[in-house]
């Protein structure tokens, strides 16, 4: 049709695309339970409500600055400090139409054409087009031990000539983990020494479980934040739930965020004012949501580990952080997009194929919804896999008779 080779190339949002689907389903009235989504049910904090609708009546809602309105990054700047003990100017911050626009633009802002950024599996399924869409390699590392912390060595490995930058996810979508403070500090320090980008895509940061922490990364570096290479990658959309304000932020050296920014102004003008300063009413009002939501997905953890527990031949590593786990199914059908297909198609349950984050024999479920969900959502995985389970369901009303194993 004379589209673009790279644009025709971009695959389609796995997660998107399975939302879409599950609504369409549930529309038709099928009793679809949905382990797919990356968002909680809580409402967004009434601080953020309260804010963008006073911004909303006075009706003086025009462009912003490119690079975000002072205030918010003013709380952004306070957050940082709180967050990472790290104090940055308001020239190293820049707000995004969310953290994944932060992501875009600054992989446009670094790569030249096969210049190479590694990813580690498994990874957010983002990154490798992203990278792709910029004329980028995406240089996929999965652990050699056959686990999904990352490993210094595999890094090492893999890094070339063309190595621009390095992309780390902890807590990590999909597998939960919180990578350990030895490795931030590792790829810290060896990023500064190869002269390599670093981001850290710290989206899930605050939602870590069992009174740990996700290792602040600044912590590590020995250099001014103006001479180095690390970029602190953040948002709203998890932090409070609050997905549909599209709001996020990136934390650059200010030559880094002048290139950053003209490339947003070149494309979006800037992130809408009205949820600019939702995201700031979210930012300076009362915190407890942070801590409430935390530990309501700590409980859905919990819970979906027990009921994990209960299909034999699965096995997962528990989640330190995030909404989901990734438990590894290849003990009953090894082709990921064939088993969420069977699970769709079968126990009307929403899950993700493994294969879109780099790693076969596995299914990305969340726990970002109710506990009924996730309860009900597992026995219909266990009754359409195990063969130790009772072969007949209900599925909503409609009783169902395992006919396929
Ligand atoms: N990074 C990761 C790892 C994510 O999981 C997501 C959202 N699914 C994002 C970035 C994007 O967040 P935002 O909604 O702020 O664009």
């Amino acid at each position: 049709m004379g589209y673009s080779h790279l644009a025709s190339s971009i695959a389609e949002s796995p997660t998107l695309r399975l939302n879409e689907e599950a609504q369409l389903l549930l529309e038709r009235g099928e009793p679809v339970i949905h382990l797919g989504v990356g968002e909680p049910k809580n409402k967004a904090p009434i601080s953020a409500i309260l804010s963008s609708a006073a911004k909303l009546s006075t009706g003086d809602v025009k462009y912003s600055p490119t690079d975000g309105i002072p205030s918010l990054k003013k709380a952004i700047i306070r957050y940082t400090e709180e967050s990472y003990d790290k104090l940055v100017e308001p020239e190293n911050v820049i707000v995004s139409s969310g953290a994944k626009q932060s992501i875009f633009n600054l992989l446009y802002a670094l790569l030249n054409p096969l210049d190479e950024v590694i990813i580690l599996a498994p990874y957010w399924v983002s990154y490798p087009e992203m990278v792709r869409m910029v004329n980028g390699v995406p240089v996929v590392v999965t652990p050699e031990d056959g686990g999904l912390h990352p490993r210094m060595e595999d890094i090492e490995e893999a890094v070339s000539a063309s190595t621009k930058a390095i992309i780390v996810n902890s807590p990590n979508n999909p597998s939960g983990l919180v990578f350990s403070d030895s490795f931030v500090k590792e790829i810290v320090q060896f990023c500064e020494s190869k002269k390599i980008y670093l981001i850290m895509d710290d989206i899930y940061h605050k939602l870590v479980f069992d009174n740990r922490k996700a290792a602040p990364c600044y912590k590590f570096t020995h250099e001014n934040i103006e001479d180095s290479r690390l970029v602190v990658v953040n948002g709203v959309s998890k932090l409070y739930g609050m997905t549909g304000f599209r709001i996020g932020w990136a934390i650059a050296p200010r030559k880094l965020i002048e290139v950053m920014t003209n490339i947003q102004a070149q494309t979006t003008s800037c992130a809408s004012v009205i949820l600019q300063v939702a995201a700031e009413g979210a930012l300076t009002g009362p915190q407890s949501i942070v801590e409430n939501l935390r530990m309501t997905i700590e409980n859905n953890r919990n819970v979906m580990m027990q009921e994990l527990k209960s299909i034999d031949a699965v096995k997962v590593d528990e989640p330190d952080g995030t909404f989901y786990c990734f438990p590894d199914f290849s003990a009953y059908i090894k082709d990921s997009v064939q088993l969420s297909e069977l699970l769709l198609r079968k126990a009307r349950v929403v899950t993700v194929p493994g294969k879109e984050f780099g790693m076969e024999g596995r299914l990305r479920l969340s726990y970002a919804g109710s506990v009924k969900d996730i309860t009900e959502g597992v026995a219909r995985i266990r009754w359409t896999l195990d063969p130790n389970s009772p072969n007949e369901i209900y599925i909503g009303d409609r009783k169902m008779v395992r006919d396929w194993l």
